[in-house]
């Protein structure tokens, strides 16, 4: 038996701590990952209070949301978007759209919105420990292409950043990916500063997310 309430509250507990390190007036808003669930845990976190979702495949987003149609949830999608993808995410009509990983797949989806004249919330994914598994933008070029998706994708309504924390056992270079990232953030002038998963969550907010997408830590058994 996964005891979500528990999970939820610890995992509160410490981004209260790690948010207060910033300033008291830092808020600190989670995404539960759930891509490892199902509804039926999706719907008890829910009752423990969550709200706001995240799912990284189009198919999962569509089939648990349909399942939770009923609970007013936020959905949010966090993976990567293959170009076949396109149509059935906007459709799906997700809260905010995380990972907008180049100006190809930004200019691709802006077409589509036009068609069925929607719009969507996204986030530029940056690679900020350029590595090569990862998608998104590198840092040097992110400002730009920012701008540039700003400019010319009038149907996307960019609010923020995202970045996965470097892979590595060394913190070192974990905070060096978010800091790499929070520095773009603030030359923004923008919402979201989506960052910290459920192995570094607190290191990111420290760095200044204010958005955090946990997985195992709140869905653990
Ligand atoms: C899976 C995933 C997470 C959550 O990871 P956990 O380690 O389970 O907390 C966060 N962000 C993205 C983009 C993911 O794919």
């Amino acid at each position: 038996m996964i005891n979500f309430s528990e999970n939820l509250h610890s995992v509160i507990e410490k981004i209260e701590k790690a948010r207060l390190k910033v300033n008291a007036h830092h808020i600190v808003k989670i995404i539960a990952v759930s891509k490892y669930s199902n509804s039926g845990d999706i719907e008890k976190l829910y009752f423990s209070g969550q709200r706001g979702y995240g799912e990284n495949r189009v198919q999962d987003l569509k089939a648990k949301s349909k399942e939770l149609n009923e609970l007013p949830i936020e959905w949010h999608f966090i993976g990567r978007l293959q170009k076949n993808k396109i149509n059935h995410l906007i459709e799906l009509e997700p809260f905010l759209m995380h990972s907008l990983d180049s100006f190809e797949l930004a200019k691709d989806l802006d077409s589509r919105l036009k068609v069925k004249d929607k719009k969507m919330d996204c986030l530029l994914q940056i690679n900020s420990a350029k590595e090569e598994s990862k998608a998104g933008v590198v840092p040097e070029v992110a400002i730009e292409e920012f701008n540039k998706i700003k400019e010319s994708c009038s149907s996307i309504n960019l609010t923020g950043v995202m970045t996965i924390g470097a892979n590595s056992e060394d913190r070192d270079k974990i905070k060096n990916s978010f800091e790499v990232t929070k520095a773009i953030f603030d030359k923004l002038d923008t919402k979201y500063c989506s960052m910290g998963m459920s192995s570094d969550y607190e290191l990111a907010i420290e760095c200044g997310s204010n958005l955090v997408r946990i997985g195992g830590a709140l869905f653990k058994q």
